[in-house]
């Protein structure tokens, strides 16, 4: 097993990876890498700075002109790699999740294998493409040919989040290198480090110099001026909607493609039929997995007023024996905040669920919390009204507001009053009624009498303000390909 030097990581974070070197950032300015557990200062990245930008974009655009003629297969050789290279490093990447994210080690090794599942099934993508090129079109126009090819979208920038670094950035890297784009990259200045594997990943598989190049940075310093710049063809953006209004109106600037992966307010419905154990599992899974700070969190629970009760208590009950602590130790179910931010934004709506004279069923008042690290307790309101912020607003960290419902109907309705739309669950007794009660909710990805699994095979995104464009599946790969046909009189 390989493992990680801490201290070059660190020092890595001051450089970033163009052209396959570490180069020194232009940037003067640094920013701190913590351990929220811990509360300490783990490592030290540049905030970047846009000249930066300029030289990794050169070198892409440069490595675009000889990586966009491999074929998918050859492509494919380097994604396995990239599969390899994660597997191989398993233990120190988990390891660096929990300390950069104060996640609990059975999520980050989840994390991790998802990863290393997007590599290996994009791998299989970039083959298949081969088979798809040049393919006749039907048409009734006699003497004529046409064919169909896919062609690289280019130059792509891609932007990612700190809440799951290497699922965020596997779900953009894969498809964008099996298409035949060349991409600069740039991850949160919150959790840089599992991504920076990335870049010495790229080193051991001989990618080609310029395919692959990782901007440490933040918005000012890299990600503004990645969405600003006229040789990148399209961005691709995981984050929140504030952001996300801004990489859309820089992508407008030129005419550049955009594909967004933003916020939501999922719903979790609980029909009058359910399992109430099983439902308060999922119901827990969805809102508390990665201490809440998840974009397809089911945070609006819809729960039928017949079962309500036993629901909330099934709830309770489980959300005291949620065990908090060190999420390097086993026992731990539930760690910190990513970052002491995160933690005071969760606190902020609290306050405002003070404000707003909200119904508590669990807090903070009902446990102790650890002595250190960026903790939130598990918190669940009952009956929140319709108006609420906290029924409304994306809070992502460990809160949970429950709203009774008469009938299935008003369950429905009330799932769909959202500004978002990424993921929803429905839980029955009956499998059949609940699955259709999916089809009625206008989300992305929705589950039936499940926990949370999303399925490399099938789409990840959102309808309504929870983003544009579909990540994952040949949808992922679509969003980095333009369609091409060539037509013409018929050849002998
Ligand atoms: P964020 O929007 O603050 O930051 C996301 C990324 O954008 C970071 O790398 C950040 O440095 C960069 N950035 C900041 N300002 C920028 C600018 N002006 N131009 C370009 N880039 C800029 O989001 P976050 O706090 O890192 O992540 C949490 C959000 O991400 C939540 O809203 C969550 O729902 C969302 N998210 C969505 C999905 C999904 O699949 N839909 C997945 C994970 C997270």
């Amino acid at each position: 097993m390989q493992q990680l030097d801490q201290q070059t990581l660190g020092n890595q974070c001051l450089h970033q990876f163009i052209n396959n070197q570490w180069v020194p950032s232009h940037g003067q300015r640094r920013l701190a890498v913590t351990n929220p557990y811990e509360e300490s200062v783990i490592a030290e990245v540049t905030a970047g700075d846009p000249r930066d930008v300029d030289a990794a974009v050169e070198a892409a655009a440069i490595a675009f002109e000889g990586w966009q003629t491999l074929s998918g297969a050859e492509r494919a050789v380097y994604l396995e790699a990239f599969a390899e290279g994660l597997t191989t490093r398993r233990e120190a990447l988990v390891e660096l999740s929990v300390r950069n994210n104060g996640k609990i080690r059975a999520e980050a090794e989840i994390d991790l294998d998802d990863a290393i599942g997007c590599y290996r099934y994009y791998a299989e993508q970039a083959r298949a493409l081969d088979a798809r090129q040049g393919v006749a079109v039907k048409h009734d126009v006699e003497g004529y040919a046409g064919h169909c090819y896919q062609e690289p979208a280019g130059v792509v920038g891609l932007i990612t989040p700190w809440n799951f670094p290497l699922v965020t950035s596997a779900w953009k890297v894969a498809p964008a290198l099996a298409a035949g784009c060349t991409l600069v990259i740039k991850p949160s200045e919150v959790t840089p480090l599992p991504e920076q594997v990335m870049a010495e990943i790229a080193l051991e598989a001989k990618l080609p110099a310029g395919v692959f190049n990782l901007l440490h940075g933040d918005g000012e310093g890299i990600g503004g001026p990645l969405t600003r710049h006229p040789r990148i063809d399209k961005i691709s953006f995981t984050g929140s909607n504030v952001v996300g209004e801004k990489v859309m109106q820089a992508a407008a600037c030129g005419i550049r493609g955009v594909s967004l992966e933003l916020g939501g307010k999922s719903p979790i419905i609980v029909l009058e039929d359910a399992n109430i154990e099983e439902a308060a599992d999922w119901v827990m899974a969805g809102i508390y997995f990665n201490a809440g700070q998840i974009c397809s969190a089911t945070s609006r629970l819809l729960v039928h007023e017949a079962v309500a009760d036993d629901l909330h208590a099934a709830l309770a009950k489980r959300i005291d024996a949620l065990v908090l602590g060190d999420p390097m130790d086993a026992a731990t179910q539930m760690g910190p905040m990513t970052s002491a931010r995160q933690r005071d934004t969760v606190l902020n709506y609290l306050d405002v669920a003070r404000e707003e004279g909200l119904t508590v069923l669990r807090d903070g008042t009902h446990r102790t919390l650890p002595a250190q690290g960026y903790f939130v307790a598990p918190t669940l309101f009952t009956e929140v009204p319709l108006e609420s912020r906290l029924w409304r607003e994306e809070i992502f960290g460990p809160v949970l507001c429950s709203h009774t419902v008469a009938d299935e109907a008003e369950a429905v309705r009330l799932a769909n009053d959202s500004d978002y739309g990424l993921v929803g669950t429905v839980v029955s007794g009956d499998a059949k009624r609940a699955r259709a009660v999916c089809r009625r909710l206008r989300t992305g990805v929705t589950w039936y009498n499940s926990e949370q699994i999303p399925l490399v095979q099938a789409s990840w995104g959102g309808f309504k303000r929870s983003g544009i464009g579909r990540e994952l599946g040949p949808w992922g790969l679509a969003g980095y390909l333009e369609v091409k046909h060539i037509i013409g009189p018929v050849l002998d």
